[in-house]
């Protein structure tokens, strides 16, 4: 996630004007027999979506003393479980589908993660599998391996709300909720980002109960 700017968020009101008439045209469109999952809810900027067939285990390192990120790690894990997407952290690092991570933005970099001087997490899907399509057009894929980040330098009073929006990545939400600011998957969050939405929850939970 980056610093937000008023050229971006114009550039998004300009982005919803399209995704209007994109919902537009698909209320007209008949969904064909061969569909065989539809989703109601679709708050994500990307076209595709991954889950976890069985409850992933994240493993939870601290690179230096730099950050702890133990209890936000713990929080996100419990928040998201709560929300009907259950995990669990592990301490046997062979177990683990998720790794997750803590350190200076330079430690980061150093073990593969690619940040940007605005970044303050980062999370990305390791390995996958192509399963299906659905609405024609959203791709689905079971996810097998992932890892997230937070940065010390996204600073104490967001360390829990970036761990909770890595930790979302890493359960399979792909891209960002584009136009919702209090949303956790916003691309930019503030200390108010601290409760997953309705949005945040639908866009995972109906892949989840569709796939599960
Ligand atoms: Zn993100």
């Amino acid at each position: 996630m980056n610093k937000t700017s008023k050229m971006r968020n114009y550039k998004q009101k300009l982005a919803l004007v399209c995704l209007i008439i994109l919902c537009s045209y698909m209320s007209l469109k008949t969904v064909s027999k061969a569909d065989s999952i539809y989703f109601d809810n679709w708050y994500s900027d990307a076209y595709y979506v991954l889950y976890w067939s069985q409850a992933p285990k994240v493993f939870i390192t601290n690179l230096s003393g730099a950050i702890n990120i133990v209890p936000y790690v713990n929080s996100a894990v419990n928040k998201w479980s709560n929300a009907g997407i259950s995990s669990s952290v592990t301490t046997a690092l062979s177990n683990a589908n998720i790794r997750f991570y803590g350190g200076t933005r330079s430690e980061l970099i150093s073990i593969g993660f690619y940040y940007t001087v605005e970044d303050l997490g980062k999370a990305s899907f390791d390995s996958y599998n192509y399963v299906t399509t659905a609405n024609s057009y959203y791709d689905i894929y079971e996810l097998t391996a992932a890892s997230a980040s937070v940065c010390s330098e996204a600073g104490s009073k967001l360390y829990a709300n970036v761990a909770l929006h890595e930790y979302g990545h890493a359960l399979g939400w792909g891209g960002h909720s584009a136009y919702f600011e209090n949303d956790v998957m916003y691309p930019y969050l503030t200390e108010a980002n601290s409760s997953l939405t309705i949005r945040d929850i639908n866009q995972l939970l109906q892949v989840y109960n569709a796939m599960n």
